[in-house]
């Protein structure tokens, strides 16, 4: 790993969040793909002594390379342009050509409004036309080029990528830039980097760790392998960045986790629970799903539909919050819920069983809980739901969790725990 790169991601609606950030994180995984170590990201605001000092402390850092996100457009904050050019000792020059295909752009896109300020179009025109001298010019996708620019003969420093804030600009333009000149030059002697993921489902954090020193103790020099373990809505995700050659050992250790977590190991190739129950459901032979939910309200249906082609298997869901609604929706008999309560296993089994029959699924999934943060009692604390899997021949699996953390954290863990357990009932039929 030895060309390290680094991100400036400009913007002051990303400094604050009110904007999320998406192009660091996109050009990190692509630097991946190239074998560029992504050293850092820094977010700056709209202010070039920030941007500048940003070029600085990475160019310090030793990178090779700079990509930088933002400030490009037409209006005096989009200062991004300019910036670089200082930090490269280049002066800012008009590209003549680059000017007339850009008032081409601004004709084609200006032609259904004929009252805008024509004056104030063509000074944006200008500044975007104006470059840092010696830099490989990016097409538009938008009205913004974005740029290559080395650093001046002679000088030693990263090259710096400039490229447009709006994702949808700066994701189409990467490609020209990863194949420009200046770009392959400063990445020359990069090495590849491969990254694999484990995905594992009801084991804490902890028992991975005990599991990490364990490999080591069996002597697999894991320490040649970047391990990172990280908890993320209520599974485990092991990922692991190595040199094509460590390979064997990756595979080893990937059998290690295996043979000492194969209860709960359930994706070694990246796939999601998501994707993994949707094929599944996808079979042959294709299965029919529902749901009736009371404490998600609807996110475990929502988690469902995310995936393309979900119309084939998901007949549908029905929210069903107060009790006349789970009786009259899902079907519950209002006596089980007057004899057990709302939020109990016999209440989250009626609402599998009528989710499936009310929406004529071959499966329903029943959802019901206290999310809190209030509504816990001593026997029904927050954080404990019942979740329920019915099959139209009877098979049931059912479970009581007590979930620790927030409102947001209960309804989420709650989702997973949902599509975990259909999955694992579709596969133990399938065995
Ligand atoms: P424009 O010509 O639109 O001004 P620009 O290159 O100057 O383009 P910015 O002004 O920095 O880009 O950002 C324009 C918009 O693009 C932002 O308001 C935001 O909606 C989106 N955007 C910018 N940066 C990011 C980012 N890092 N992640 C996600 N969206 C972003
Ligand atoms: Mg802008």
């Amino acid at each position: 790993m030895s060309v390290r790169a680094g991100i400036v991601v400009t913007g002051t609606e990303v400094l604050t969040g009110r904007v999320a950030d998406r192009n660091g994180p996109w050009c990190s995984e692509q630097l991946r793909a190239l074998g560029v170590d992504h050293e850092s990201t820094v977010v700056v605001g709209d202010r070039p002594n920030d941007i500048l000092a940003a070029l600085n402390w990475l160019a310090a850092e030793g990178c090779a390379l700079i990509i930088t996100s933002g400030g490009l457009g037409p209006t005096a904050d989009d200062l991004t342009a300019t910036v670089v050019g200082e930090f490269q000792d280049r002066l800012m020059v008009v590209d003549e050509p680059l000017h007339l295909r850009i008032t081409a752009i601004l004709e084609r896109l200006t032609a259904r409004w004929p009252s805008v300020d024509q004056a104030a179009i063509a000074a944006g025109n200008l500044k975007q036309a104006t470059i840092p001298e010696g830099a490989t010019i990016l097409e538009p996708i938008g009205t913004a080029p974005g740029l290559v620019v080395p650093p001046p003969a002679g000088r030693d420093g990263p090259t710096v990528v400039v490229l447009p804030g709006p994702p949808s600009e700066l994701v189409p333009m990467w490609e020209a830039a990863a194949s420009s000149a200046p770009f392959i030059a400063a990445t020359e002697g990069r090495v590849a980097i491969e990254q694999a993921m484990l995905r594992l489902f009801g084991i804490p954090e902890s028992e991975i760790a005990a599991t990490l020193r364990a490999a080591q103790t069996a002597g697999l020099a894991i320490d040649q392998l970047e391990i990172t373990t990280c908890l993320r809505r209520g599974e485990i995700e092991i990922v692991t960045r190595y040199a094509p050659d460590q390979r064997p050992l990756y595979d080893e250790f990937a059998r290690f986790v295996a043979e000492n977590h194969s209860e709960t190991l359930f994706s070694v190739d990246g796939t999601t629970i998501d994707q993994q129950l949707a094929a599944l459901l996808l079979g042959p032979p294709l299965k029919t799903i529902a749901v009736a939910e009371s404490c998600t309200g609807g996110l475990v249906a929502a988690r469902l539909t995310e995936i393309a082609g979900a119309s084939d298997y998901v007949r549908g869901g029905v929210t069903v919050y107060s009790n006349a609604a789970k009786s009259k929706l899902a079907g519950v008999p209002a006596a089980l819920i007057e004899r057990h309560g709302a939020v109990s296993e016999e209440v989250a089994v009626a609402l599998a069983e009528g989710a499936r029959t009310v929406l004529g699924a071959e499966i329903g999934v029943g959802v019901t809980g206290v999310a809190g943060p209030g509504g816990g009692t001593k026997e029904k604390p927050v954080g404990l739901v019942w979740c329920a899997v019915s099959l139209a021949d009877g098979d049931l699996a059912v479970r009581r969790l007590q979930l620790p953390g927030s409102r947001q954290l209960i309804r989420d863990r709650t989702t997973t725990v949902a599509l975990h357990m259909t999955a694992r009932l579709l596969r133990e039929r399938l065995r």
